[in-house]
This record gives C-alpha cells, sequence and structure tokens, in this order.
C-alpha cells in the first residue's frame, strides 16, 4: 500500500486517521486495527489480531443471505456506490455501538484484503438510509429497536441543557453532544479523539482521574479552548461510566456555561459591595440587633457615636457594651419594638442625662424598626442613630437669635416712643414761651430774661438728644470722629463742673483732685462729653438732691475719674447692660427720668477709644459710682497705638 514504506509506517498512517480503519485477510481474520478503533471498541490491538472480524458485531449481524456481514456488503457495493451502512457494532464490553460502516476490498485470493472503516453514528452527519435492517431476512425487529434506543439516547443527548462528553478509559474524547462543540466554540471532529490530558489544566485532569477512579469530582475554572482560544467559565461535573462487567470503561463530563451565574455573581458582588460602602460611609449611624439583643453589626458612624470600636459591637447587648445605665435604656427601646413590632422612629436622647453617659453633651435622634425576611419572620432590628447635636445648637442658636430679634424690634418699638416723647417734651414749654415773649415784645411789656433762659435751656437739651442720635449712628456706623491732643483732664472736668452750675439745683458738686496738673492724650470736646454725660446722670438719678463726689485720681500710668452719687442706684443684673445703646434700667422709668439710654453708649465708645475704661459699681437706693480710666498722657505716648484705635478718623 505505501510505496517503500513499512509495517510500521503503515501503521503510524493509520493511526493517524480520526475513523476507525480495521483491515482483514481473505479469510475474514484481523490483520490490523487502528488507534482509532481501539479507541472507539474498547480493544487493545494485540487482542483483536487474527480473530474473525465478526466479534467486531454482535451475533445477529454475522450473517446475512448465507455470507458474513463483510462478504454481504461487499456484494452490495454497487448498489450502495459507496454510501455507509448502519450498523450495530459491539464493543469489547459487550456494549452496541450503531456506526457507519463502509467496507471495501482489493487483491484476489490469498491476497485479498477487506477493509471496514466505521464511524460512530452520532459523530456524523446522518444523510444516507441504508440500514443493514432493510435487508429481506434480516433480524428487523431487534436491530429496528436497537436504532430506536439508540436515537432515544441521541435525543436524550443532544437536546440536555448542558454540554456532555464521554471519555475512555485513556481519558479520549469518544463522543459528546452538540451543545459541547458550541461551548468549546470548536466543531466535534476536533473534539472527538482528544485526549483530556493534553489540555494541561490540572484541575480538569484530576477530575478526569477521579471519575476514572469510581468517583465524581466537580471541576469550575476558565476553560481555555485550545483550538479556538475562546475562554469560557464552566462548571463541570465528572463521573465515571461503567461497563456490564462493572467495571469503570470511561466517564462523563457534564458541562454548564456559567457565564450568566458568574455575571450574575459579579453583579450580585457590586451590588453587596456599593450596599457595603453604603453602610459604611453613611453619614447616619446605621447598626443591625439580632432578636436577642445582641449587635450583629454597626457601621463606622454609629461605632463612633457609640464611642466603642465598631469591631466591639457585635455579640454584644447594649448593657455588655454600655454598663447597666446606659445600656439598659437602650435595651429597652430596643425590646419594645422587639415586643410590639410598631417602630419607634426619630426618639431623641441627650448622651448625660438620658444615657448616663460622660463626656460633653450630645444630643442624638434614633429610629428603632424590625427587621422582616420576605417570608414575615422578624430577623431583629434596624438602628438609625443620628448626632444631631450640631442641628440642636444651630437650632438654639436660631431660637437665641429669633429672641434677640424680637427683643431689639420690642427695644427700637420702645426707642422710638422714647424718643418722640423726649423730643417732643421740649418743645411744648418752647413754644409756650416763644409765644409769651412774643405777646410781651407787642405789648411792650418788661421781658424777663429767665424766660429766654429757659427757652435756651429747652433748645439746649433738644440740641444735646439729637447730637446723642447723631453721635449713636456714627459710632454705629464707625464713623465718630476723635482729635486727640495733649488735654488737661482736672481742668477739663472742673470746667464742666462749673458749666452745669445752673443745673445742679439742690445738689452739690464735690470736687477732689490731685495738687499736680493731670494730663491726657485725648480729645477734649469728646471727654467733656463723657463727664457732662456721667454728672448729668448723677444730678438725674438722684431726685432728692445731695452731694456729687467728683474724684479725681492719678497713678503712674492711669487717671482715674470717679462720680459718686447718693441716688436710686442700678439693679445688679443691669449693670453690666448699661452701656448698650439704647438700654435703660428698669427702676429708672420713662416717665420719671427721660432719656434715651444713649449716653453711657456714647461715652463707654469714646473713652474705649482713648484706650481707657468705664464702669459702675452701685447699689440700688444707695448711689451709685461710675468710673473712668484713662491712660495719662506720659504712657499714652509710650503706647500711643493703645490710644488710636482701628477705627477710622474724620
Ligand atoms: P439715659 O439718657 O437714659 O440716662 P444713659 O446711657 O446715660 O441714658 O444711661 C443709661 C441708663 O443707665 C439710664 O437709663 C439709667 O437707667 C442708668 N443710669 C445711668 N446713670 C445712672 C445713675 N447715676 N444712677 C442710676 N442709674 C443710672
Amino acid at each position: 500500500m505505501v510505496a517503500g514504506g513499512g509495517a510500521r509506517e503503515l501503521e503510524a498512517v493509520l493511526d493517524a486517521a480520526v475513523e476507525p480503519v480495521v483491515a482483514c485477510g481473505a479469510d475474514e481474520r484481523i490483520l490490523h486495527i487502528n488507534a482509532a478503533t481501539e479507541r472507539l471498541l474498547g480493544w487493545e490491538r494485540a487482542q483483536l489480531l487474527g480473530r474473525p472480524v465478526s466479534d467486531l458485531f454482535p451475533a445477529r449481524l454475522h450473517h446475512f443471505h448465507g455470507l458474513s456481514l463483510p462478504r454481504y456488503l461487499l456484494s452490495r457495493r454497487k448498489v450502495l456506490g459507496g454510501r455507509p451502512t448502519r450498523v450495530a457494532s459491539r464493543r469489547r464490553d459487550g456494549v452496541e455501538l450503531m456506526v457507519e460502516l463502509t467496507v471495501g476490498a482489493s487483491g484476489e485470493g490469498a491476497q485479498e484484503r477487506i477493509v471496514l472503516t466505521m464511524r460512530r453514528l452520532h459523530e456524523v452527519i446522518d444523510t444516507l438510509e441504508e440500514p443493514v435492517e432493510h435487508v429481506p431476512g434480516s433480524p428487523d425487529d431487534l436491530a429496528h429497536s436497537g436504532e430506536t434506543g439508540d436515537r432515544l439516547y441521541r435525543l436524550l443527548v443532544e437536546n440536555a441543557p448542558l454540554g456532555i462528553f464521554h471519555f475512555d478509559r485513556v481519558a479520549i474524547i469518544t463522543a459528546c453532544n452538540e451543545r459541547f462543540t458550541h461551548q468549546m466554540g470548536t466543531s466535534k471532529r476536533n473534539i472527538v479523539g482528544l485526549h483530556l490530558f493534553t489540555l494541561r489544566d490540572e484541575g480538569l485532569m484530576a477530575c478526569v482521574r477521579e471519575s476514572l477512579g469510581g468517583r465524581t469530582c466537580d471541576y469550575e475554572g476558565d476553560y481555555r479552548s485550545l483550538t479556538s482560544g475562546k475562554v469560557l467559565p464552566v462548571r463541570v461535573r465528572f463521573a465515571p461510566c461503567y461497563g456490564d462487567d462493572g467495571e469503570v470503561e470511561g466517564g462523563v463530563g457534564m458541562v454548564e456555561d456559567i457565564t450568566d451565574r458568574r455575571r450574575v455573581e459579579a453583579e450580585r458582588e457590586a451590588h453587596i459591595a456599593q450596599l457595603d460602602l453604603l453602610f459604611r460611609s453613611a453619614p447616619v449611624g446605621i447598626g443591625f440587633v439580632g432578636s436577642d439583643l445582641r449587635y450583629v453589626r454597626v457601621n463606622e458612624t454609629l461605632a463612633r457615636i457609640n464611642g466603642k470600636p465598631a469591631e466591639a459591637h457585635p455579640g454584644r447587648t447594649p448593657r455588655e457594651l454600655f454598663g447597666a445605665h446606659a445600656g439598659s435604656a437602650v435595651e429597652d427601646m430596643l425590646g419594645q419594638v422587639l415586643k410590639t413590632g410598631e417602630p419607634l422612629v426619630q426618639q431623641e436622647s441627650s448622651t448625660d442625662e438620658d444615657l448616663g453617659l460622660h463626656g460633653p453633651r450630645r444630643h442624638l435622634s434614633g429610629s428603632v424598626y424590625p427587621v422582616h425576611t420576605p417570608g414575615g419572620r422578624v430577623l431583629g432590628l434596624g438602628v438609625l442613630v443620628e448626632d444631631i447635636t450640631e442641628r440642636k445648637r444651630a437650632e438654639e442658636e436660631r431660637a437665641h437669635l429669633y429672641r434677640e430679634a424680637q427683643e431689639a424690634i420690642r427695644v427700637r418699638d420702645d426707642f422710638l416712643s422714647i424718643a418722640s416723647h423726649e423730643l417732643k417734651t421740649p418743645l411744648t414749654p418752647l413754644s409756650l414761651r416763644l409765644a409769651t415773649l412774643e405777646r410781651r415784645l407787642e405789648r411792650g411789656e418788661h421781658v424777663d430774661p429767665s424766660v429766654l433762659r429757659h427757652a435756651r435751656h429747652q433748645l439746649t437739651r433738644l440740641t444735646g438728644l439729637i447730637n446723642d442720635l447723631l453721635d449713636a449712628s456714627r459710632i454705629e456706623a464707625g464713623r465718630l470722629s476723635l482729635h486727640p491732643e495733649a488735654t488737661r483732664f482736672d481742668v477739663l472736668v472742673e470746667h464742666t463742673l462749673t458749666s452745669m452750675e445752673g443745673q445742679r439745683g439742690n445738689h452739690v458738686f464735690d470736687f477732689e483732685r490731685p495738687p499736680e496738673p493731670v494730663s491726657v492724650q485725648g480729645d477734649a470736646y469728646r471727654l467733656e462729653q463723657v463727664v457732662f454725660n456721667l454728672l448729668e446722670n448723677a444730678l438725674k438719678y438722684s431726685p432728692d438732691g445731695g452731694t456729687i463726689r467728683v474724684r479725681l485720681a492719678v497713678g503712674e500710668d492711669v487717671t482715674v475719674l470717679s462720680v459718686k452719687d447718693p441716688g436710686i442706684g442700678i439693679p445688679l443684673d443691669q449693670q453690666q447692660l448699661l452701656f448698650d445703646r439704647y438700654f435703660r434700667a428698669r427702676n429708672a422709668s420713662t416717665r420719671s427720668y427721660g432719656g434715651l439710654g444713649l449716653g453711657l453708649y456714647i461715652s463707654r465708645d469714646i473713652v474705649e477709644r482713648h484706650g481707657g475704661r468705664i464702669w459702675v459699681e452701685s447699689e440700688p437706693g444707695q448711689g451709685s459710682t461710675f468710673y473712668v480710666a484713662l491712660p495719662t498722657l506720659s504712657a499714652a505716648r509710650q503706647a500711643p497705638a493703645r490710644t488710636q484705635t482701628d477705627r477710622h478718623l474724620h
């Protein structure tokens, strides 16, 4: 057959053939089988050599019309025209396999050679129907029922939702269904005959070995097709196949394409990772508590709120975690929800008072709700806790601001009514006096200069009020200008006292001063305004008269002026507020004591801008002493910055 080739080369050529080939002599005894035949029929070459070829077929097919099966098929060669015939072959283990058989012959007499070529039935595309069963006199029924059984198996295997392949004892794939070829991305021709160990996948090989050892085995991994390179995530269940003799004759693998499952798993993992991230990074404390009131899990925020690390929570009860007091308060809440099944929503508590926890007070808002399975079983409790300390503080701040705004509105309203009253009060007597004056002049009568003096006094008062209003608004706008220069403060006080002689009434001024001159760096006009205001108040708020003691003392750096009156005094809680704009103490009723509550406000601004300080000591009913401390001239020159403030000076 092969020119110049020996028996070995012939063997190699035949072994390379995919299809099983059996060669016999004229006596129909086997001369040669190839490797594919070994695989298909389960014989080893040496065992078959010399045996009758009929051993490869069931006994019922040994004879047709008095001819052996090969001879019968040879006799029909013309009719068949090279087409195969479907027959049942018989494996070594007795199992019948449907094969497509083609028989050819060459040579004459003793030189005759008969060659049988077989193909496993479900590995061929079945286009020709020429079963031997149709031959008259053939054992129709048996062959037919064999074919039906085989077809059923074939349907079963082909329609299975899994890739299925069979391999023999030496791990060579002998058969597979279409789905498997799809999964592998190659053709059946490439798969059948493939040695599983050549796949070089350790996991796969281990499973093949296991199944050939009689055990089932599961493999999961990414299978890379050797031929197409396609990568497929698969789960393969390997199981042994047993022959009639109870021996393992091979194995079967059922391949599940787990691409979808992997995708779903990956999606689920991503989903869980997202939820986990959400859980961890939520700005709200989230926790899950089992129905035994033990924490299952808490996020970082809740751990922070609870003041314990997140990993300290699982398996512990609140009591174990926070101690008896705080723990039982929390457990009571949890227990209540567990018992009633009713959620508790946004329960506010404070860490110190309600929970008895140490550390700075924090306000918490907590919700507890039962967590059910879809079937309605209570799994445990969900806990949401928010630290609302900041929100609470902001709320309180808002409420405070609101109260202040209300107060400011009230003060403004009061001020407007006081201001209009104050401004109007001097006008009526002024216009009366002017009318009297006019009348007298018309009549040529004598005009009493006191009428004019009084009129001027009303005007001065009006001017003073209006000036105070203007100064207050200048101060608010940062526009009250100062013109500081070296000023004899002792002279200034004395001068102010003298200028007030006219209005001191039945009061006595007692001025005490150091013998040496007292100089300050100041705006004389504004400082006089301060002294005047203190003296005016001392007179005004001492309605019963008495001595107003004015003292000027001087130290190295500071000179202190004090004005002490025997008047109504100031309630203790109001003393700090006297220097605020519009403030009037509650014992200084508008009716008895006029005033806009601006004098001390303006005085404080002036004194502080001179680097000084103004304050009061008083006991209600016992009189008051106002103090003004100013840096002396020498001190002011050493530290000029103290007397100059950062306000604008115009
Ligand atoms: P007013 O024009 O109302 O007197 P001031 O700013 O000068 O405004 O004073 C503010 C408030 O301080 C006064 O309304 C009064 O209640 C209180 N006050 C000021 N001086 C005295 C004082 N010598 N004795 C008692 N209360 C005083």
